[in-house]
């Protein structure tokens, strides 16, 4: 199928080509046609589906078809998005696709000043890219009315819950015209993102693609169980390898993050951190910095790193494993973009094991395991030394193998609470 194929305008046709983009990707094929028609649309897609362009392409090409050039922009288009990389990003990509249109837009977002973001609305902009809380923050202060909106997207609705947004979207709702045509994405779909959609569209289509456990058959994936004191040495002993020119590595904190770029820096590795305490300027130089590969390894938290968007991403390293095992396919989703290569290697402690099993039944595969020659798990040595005929083994498990304790406290202590507290991210 090709982008000409979907009735879509030559401005738009032109930029793709721009773009390089030769045929429209499975939700784009899928979308596109139900939102020319007008139809609400239930899409369930997650990050490097091309789902960016499955709402932005049909969005320019209906505010071009109902356009009148002499009266005053008015917001009639808008995108809501749980983070600020994912607005700039969204922001970057319609600016793209609309290059050849005269439609504006402008991306509103916290933490930084308001002042250049009121003064981008008060030039006039088609349409408003936005994280909720700034946006409702902009509205209360009247620097933006919301009340010509016809089209109105909320992105990455499942990660919107996550991160405790749930009231700004009602708040948003509450003062968009009831006449509007909305579309709303989200990875996954569980029961309260299905309530949430059916407030919000009326008669939808539904579209989905590649369920969140096959995107990652492409992905040349391995672990390594490694003691959690030993996860440093480890990354260092990865790092020595000259193929990984750069690497996008996981940790589950800030402090985390930060830790291991301490210790990448002291031996004279290119790293960056990136997550919610570093300012805007910071995680944007960062990312600017990474994608010129001047940076070799952007360690990031999985918030931060939500809707990172490097081409060519070979490596993703998860320092530590997260409990929920869709963040799993989230996070090494980063690489393989678009039927590239990509390779994605996961260091697992003891504590770690069981959330390696959750991950493991959700993409329905095991993930194979790598010899740790040089760090091998202290657990799994006992562990072996235990299946060794002479009885001897089985004393030293019982009194050393820490594994039962610390798998209790993986659930009790380990689980939810990570995750709960979102401004550990
Ligand atoms: P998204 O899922 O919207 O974040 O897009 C993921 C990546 O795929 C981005 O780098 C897009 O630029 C790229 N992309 C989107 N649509 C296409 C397409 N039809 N052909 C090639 N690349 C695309």
């Amino acid at each position: 199928m090709s982008f000409e194929s979907l009735n879509l305008i030559e401005p738009i046709l032109r930029a793709l080509k721009e773009e390089g983009y030769t045929n429209p990707t499975p939700i784009q094929a899928q979308a596109i046609p139900i939102v020319l028609k007008g139809t609400d649309l239930l899409g369930c897609a997650q990050t490097g589906t091309g789902k960016t362009a499955a709402f932005t392409l049909p969005i320019i090409q209906r505010l071009m078809a109902s356009q009148a050039p002499s009266v005053r922009r008015q917001i009639r288009g808008l995108i809501v998005t749980p983070t600020r990389e994912l607005a700039i990003q969204i922001g970057e990509s319609f600016q793209a696709y609309a290059r050849h249109t005269p439609l504006k837009c402008t991306v509103i977002f916290g933490g930084v000043g308001q002042s250049p973001q009121v003064a981008a609305l008060r030039s006039g902009v088609d349409v408003v890219i936005a994280t909720p809380g700034r946006l409702l923050d902009l509205m209360n202060q009247k620097h933006l009315s919301l009340q010509q909106v016809e089209y109105f997207v909320l992105d990455e609705a499942d990660r919107m819950l996550d991160m405790g947004f749930i009231h700004d979207v009602k708040k948003l709702l509450a003062v968009l015209p009831r006449k509007r045509q909305s579309l709303f994405f989200s990875a996954t779909m569980p029961p309260e993102i299905v309530k949430l959609a059916s407030t919000i569209l009326q008669n939808p289509s539904e579209v989905s693609v590649t369920p969140v456990s096959s995107t990652v058959d492409i992905i040349n994936q391995s672990v390594y169980f490694v003691d959690k004191g030993n996860k440093n040495a480890l990354l260092l002993d990865l790092l020595q390898d000259s193929k990984i020119k750069t690497a996008l590595v996981f940790t589950r904190t800030k402090h985390g993050a930060d830790k291991v770029v301490k210790v990448l820096l002291a031996k004279q590795i290119r790293a960056e951190a990136i997550h919610g305490n570093k300012s805007q300027n910071a995680r944007q130089n960062a990312l600017k910095n990474f994608k010129a590969q001047t940076t070799r390894v952007l360690v990031a938290t999985d918030i931060a790193a939500r809707g990172i968007d490097v081409d060519e991403l070979e490596y993703v390293i998860n320092f530590e494993l997260s409990n929920i095992a869709e963040t799993y396919v989230h996070r090494i989703g980063r690489t393989g973009r678009a039927g590239a290569k990509g390779t994605a290697i996961s260091f697992c402690d003891i504590e770690e094991k069981e959330y390696l099993r959750d991950i493991e039944k959700l993409i329905g595969k095991k993930v194979p395991v790598v010899e740790n020659r040089l760090y091998p798990m202290k657990v799994l040595q006992v562990e072996k030394k235990a299946k060794q005929p002479q009885g001897r083994g089985q004393q030293a498990r019982s009194s050393e193998s820490p594994a039962a304790p610390a798998r209790s406290f993986d659930k009790a202590k380990g689980g939810k609470k990570w995750y709960g507290k979102t401004n550990k991210y």
